[in-house]
């Protein structure tokens, strides 16, 4: 395919998301520059002892809680020697390995902060925009065919005080978990802590080692899964599969909600453990935490219901229980959005909320010259949503694909936004299923791929792309930006994955389950002769 004439793109942030934006305008031909307001590469992932202003903020003991298989970017599987599940120091480095790797580095200029985004005066013809950056104090303009906004969405805490009266007469400390780092300073306390996302469930299990104790409030419950799933495959390599994903297209609401939950309580009872969400059919992100129900079973978690008040010392909660002595509050609390540098009426709808076609435009601009990547949570990893949404946003910005009119768009996002209220339920961030938004975005730009192509031409891999996970690489297997690579490591996932685990020579299991088999048939043959007999 021929390329328009190359462009010149401004990319906002350099964590997961600003690396892929840079790399896929970089690799359609544009002449791109990304402003990171910090010294390093990696955004959230970059832990520091403190919360800086403007950047997320991580606690020490953060682990992505997805594998490295459904983590990475899809032309860039992370190296053989790391976990399936990854300290964040390990996926920094591996963010780094990205940049070197396609040498993104020159085109960063870091220590500049984006204080500014505005229509240029001729926007309307041309799309462009004034970008406003500072570094040293000192400011530049400089103008953009396009713009890349990559600036992360767990930066800004969401602190719903208002709706815990009394909090201001605590007399203990309370915080945001932003704020939190590590669990030295919580020794001996009683600490309680507000709301049952990752992060609630994270610091609770983690603090119920040497906090005197830990109380977990959640206003509506969650479903908490492992990471460790099926066989001890990692959670997303077992259940992000194409079939799965099929399965819950064409099965009654009604069955596909009891196969939810009856999966969700395999390991544990949420009932029994006073976690099951109020609603039980909500797709809304559920929790990953390894050792949650061990703490609540073993009485160092007490989960409790919301907080209806606070008192000077004591928390009370809606079913009139009482926790005295409480000696820290960390609000779990979830993030709000903010992008401070653009006028809010770009990116969100007349409701005050965020509201972007697909996930990615602003339906209203008059030249689809602007794009949010890596907004969109859905259960699979950033990495690979962030690739395939820049490489989309790339080619509207070029011309090469074109966006509906702006009546369709905004008509879709009423549409969506009531339906998607139903199916996950109450949260503040953009959900969405991960294996249908993939195929859709890929679809635009030719590298969804085609299962029935593959079924006839290539069947051995066809089974993987169907029944295996729904791993990035499959979205570099076909189309301009194809990698040569996909194929093989789409067939080698499950190996990588178990040479992640195994460091000793075992028995193999399959040598184990061909004696059973052998023996197991001629028991059959005993049975269906003898039955024959009756
Ligand atoms: P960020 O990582 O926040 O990067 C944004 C970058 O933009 C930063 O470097 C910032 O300095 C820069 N920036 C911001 N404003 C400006 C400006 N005005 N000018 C210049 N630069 C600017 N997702 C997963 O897929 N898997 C996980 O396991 C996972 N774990 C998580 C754990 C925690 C504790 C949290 C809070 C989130 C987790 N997430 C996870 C979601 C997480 O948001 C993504 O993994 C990812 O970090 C998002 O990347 P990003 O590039 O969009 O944003
Ligand atoms: P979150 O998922 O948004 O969860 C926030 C929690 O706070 C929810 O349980 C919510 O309850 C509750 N809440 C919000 N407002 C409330 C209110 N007014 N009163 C009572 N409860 C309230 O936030 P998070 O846990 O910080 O996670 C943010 C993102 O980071 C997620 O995508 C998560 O996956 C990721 N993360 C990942 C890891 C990891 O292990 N890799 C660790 C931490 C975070 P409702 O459910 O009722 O709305």
């Amino acid at each position: 395919m021929s390329r328009p004439m190359e462009k010149n793109i401004a990319v906002i942030g350099a964590g997961i998301s600003g690396l892929a934006a840079l790399k896929c305008s970089v690799e359609a031909g544009n002449r791109t520059t990304c402003f990171e307001r910090s010294d390093n590469v990696g955004g959230l992932w970059g832990f520091t002892d403190y919360a800086e202003d403007g950047r997320a903020s991580i606690y020490r003991s953060v682990f992505t809680n997805a594998c490295k298989e459904m983590m990475c970017y899809p032309d860039f599987p992370i190296p053989d020697e790391y976990p399936n599940f990854m300290h964040n120091t390990l996926f920094l480095e591996y963010l780094r390995l990205y940049a070197e790797k396609f040498d993104l580095l020159r085109q960063i200029k870091f220590k500049t902060t984006v204080v500014s985004v505005k229509k240029s005066i001729d926007f309307t013809e041309t799309g462009k925009w004034d970008v406003v950056t500072e570094c040293d104090g000192k400011q530049k303009l400089t103008t953009f065919n396009a713009v890349l906004l990559c600036t992360g969405h767990h930066v800004y805490p969401n602190l719903p005080l208002q709706s815990f009266p009394g909090i201001d007469k605590f007399k203990g400390q309370y915080m945001h978990n932003r704020d939190y780092k590590e669990p030295a300073r919580y020794t001996g306390k009683r600490v309680l802590i507000i709301g049952l996302g990752n992060s609630g469930a994270d610091i609770a299990a983690e603090l119920s080692r040497t906090a005197e104790k830990v109380w977990l409030s959640t206003r509506s419950g969650s479903w908490v899964m492992s990471r460790v799933w099926d066989n001890g495959y990692p959670w997303d390599m077992v259940y992000l599969t194409r079939y799965q994903s099929f399965l819950n297209r064409i099965l009654p609401r009604a069955l596909s909600d009891l196969l939810y939950e009856n999966m969700m309580n395999k390991r544990f009872s949420h009932e029994n453990y006073g976690l099951v969400p109020v609603n039980k059919s909500s797709r809304k992100e559920p929790v990953f935490n390894d050792d949650l129900a061990a703490c609540i079973t073993c009485g160092t978690v007490v989960v409790k219901p919301n907080v209806r008040e606070f008192t000077e010392s004591s928390a009370i909660f809606e079913d009139g229980s009482v926790v005295d002595n409480v000696d820290v509050v960390i609000f779990a609390t979830g993030y709000s959005y903010a992008y401070p540098f653009l006028d809010d009426s770009i990116v969100k709808n007349n409701k005050d909320k965020v509201s972007l076609y697909k996930g990615v435009f602003p339906p209203k601009l008059e030249q689809p010259t602007l794009a949010v990547i890596g907004l969109v949570q859905s259960l699979g990893g950033i990495p690979p949503t962030a690739d395939v949404q820049a490489r989309w946003a790339v080619n509207v910005i070029q011309g090469i694909c074109k966006l509906p009119s702006k009546e369709t768009m905004v008509k879709e996002l009423d549409e969506e936004e009531n339906e998607k209220k139903n199916w996950f339920g109450r949260s503040e961030t953009l959900s969405t299923d991960y294996v249908a938004y993939m195929d859709e975005l890929s679809s635009f730009i030719g590298c969804k791929p085609n299962l029935l192509l593959l079924l006839l031409t290539d069947p051995k891999l066809a089974w993987q792309v169907f029944f295996g996970p729904c791993c990035p690489y499959q979205f570099r297997l076909k189309g301009p930006e194809k990698w040569d690579g996909a194929r093989n490591a789409i067939l080698k996932q499950w190996d990588r994955t178990i040479k992640a685990t195994r460091f000793r020579e075992v028995p193999s299991h399959t040598e184990y389950s061909y004696i059973i088999k052998l023996l197991f048939i001629p028991l059959l043959l005993a049975v269906f002769m003898a039955w024959l007999n009756l």
